[in-house]
């Protein structure tokens, strides 16, 4: 591993650093010290050992990039999760998150162009919400007559098959859940037992409406619950993956269409997808100094909470101690999705609803080792570093196992579905489950 001090760091950072047609501003690379802090919160350098899977390594690539080793940099930031996990740890202020969005779309650029146009089409379609339900309804009888099987069994029968897009395919199977028969959302749900209920605007996503609709349908009547009004106005795709995909013009025209159709409306916009809540409170960024978006993204942004602060924020005052029958309460831990805990800083409420939940009796709290780590979801990670997210899935899954929970929660479809592939790889009896799901009942 390659210390500190043998980074020769001088006159890396003379000037913007251009990676294709990119500029790193180098004032953001030249925060760093150095110190290797934030080794020890990164999932991919923990996974490896290696320091160039380590913020620190790949910060120290980015500079060094310009004395022409662009590949190597680039090579090394594709591997990374982007969750955060290093800014949190940094006591130097780093901001990482600002590095990798400079760097997103030269990653974008080095791709295939099918795979780029094939990645560009996908994030185009999550966009039209009718149109991906409708495509994901024989994705259900694919997956009810087990068709979804067949590149693994055509792998495992022609084994020179693993290399090509087919043995891709196969891999990708077990990051799919069942995809649910889709109930749409109610437009409307009145607030339950308040005088004068409060109006919010709910965001449902397109990843979480698509595999976890029960989720959506859980949060909305939490929330109702909780005496808001809940609306379910027009809306589209936040544009997260396309942006983290480095493809920043269709997360644009997203966020335009989104602030379009939530701007006239009153109250918070409420949000339980993690990944989501984490891009529209970011949207901001999308829009240069000047541009006339940018004011109105401030204002959108400033309006979005994620479904645990907002519940957080309406607990009675005193727990209401629940029937539970004979059954006993499930001990539950609680895993932090990156885009929750790093991106939005949102740590307490989660925890502050669990902990009511468990003060009414529905549940034991068990800690989670290292809850704040990544899961090796990452949007579309998994499926473009299989195996390494695979690598990052062990650790939390030796976390959980040792636990002893019998419910892992979490905040983030993305999450859901990587917990979900975790536990049934190894055979483990442990739901996974959304805070909205206990909020439910
Ligand atoms: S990113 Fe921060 S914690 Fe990591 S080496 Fe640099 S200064 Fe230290
Ligand atoms: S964002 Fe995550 S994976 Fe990437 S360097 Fe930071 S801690 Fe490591």
């Amino acid at each position: 591993m390659k210390e500190a001090s043998d980074c020769k760091l001088e006159g890396a950072c003379d000037g913007p650093i251009n990676l294709f047609n990119l500029q790193v501003a180098p004032d953001l690379l030249s925060a760093c010290i150095h110190c290797g802090l934030c080794l020890p919160a990164c999932p991919t350098y923990l996974a490896t050992g290696h320091e160039s899977q380590s913020p620190r390594g790949r910060i120290y690539a980015v500079m060094k990039s310009q004395g022409g080793q662009v590949e190597r940099a680039l090579d090394h930031l594709s591997t990374c999760l982007g969750c955060l996990g290093c800014q949190t740890a940094c006591p130097s202020g780093v901001q990482y998150e600002s590095i990798l969005e400079q760097v997103r779309p030269a990653l974008a650029a080095r791709r295939s162009w099918p795979a780029r146009t094939a990645m560009r089409l996908f994030f185009r379609l999550l966009g039209n919400y009718g149109l991906l339900r409708l495509l994901f309804i024989p994705v259900r009888f694919v997956q009810r007559l087990s068709l979804d099987r067949l590149p693994e069994v055509l792998v495992r029968l022609c084994p020179f098959l693993k290399g090509t897009w087919l043995g891709r395919l196969a891999s990708w199977r077990q990051f799919t859940p069942a995809v649910p028969v889709h109930k749409s959302l109610p437009a409307r749900l009145a607030g339950q037992g308040a005088e004068k209920p409060v109006p919010v605007q709910f965001f449902q996503g397109c990843v979480m409406d698509i595999f976890y609709n029960q989720v959506n349908h859980a949060a909305m009547k939490a929330l109702a619950g909780a005496g808001l009004t809940c609306n379910l106005p027009r809306q589209t795709c936040c544009g997260a993956l396309a942006f983290h995909a480095g493809d920043v013009d269709i997360a644009r025209q997203l966020a335009k269409e989104n602030m379009a159709h939530f701007e006239n409306l009153g109250g918070e916009i409420v949000v339980a997808s993690a990944g989501c809540g984490a891009m529209l409170k970011g949207y901001e960024h999308l829009f240069a100094e000047g541009e006339p978006e940018r004011a109105r993204a401030a204002q959108f942004s400033r309006r979005v909470k994620d479904f645990s602060q907002v519940m957080a924020s309406h607990l009675p005052p005193q727990p209401q101690k629940r029937e539970s029958g004979a059954k006993e309460a499930p001990r539950v831990a609680y895993h932090a999705a990156c885009h929750l805990a790093h991106a939005q800083g949102v740590r307490a409420e989660p925890e502050a609803v669990l902990n009511r939940l468990a003060a009414e009796g529905c549940l034991k709290r068990v800690p989670l080792a290292d809850a704040e780590h990544c899961c090796g979801s990452a949007g579309i990670y998994n499926l473009l570093n299989t195996e390494l997210s695979l690598q990052v899935l062990e650790a939390k899954m030796d976390s959980l196992q040792a636990s002893g929970a019998e419910v892992v929660v979490t905040a983030n479809p993305g999450c859901l579905l990587q917990l979900e592939a975790g536990v049934r790889a190894r055979g483990l009896n442990v739901k996974v489950k959304h805070l909205a799901e206990l909020c439910r009942d």
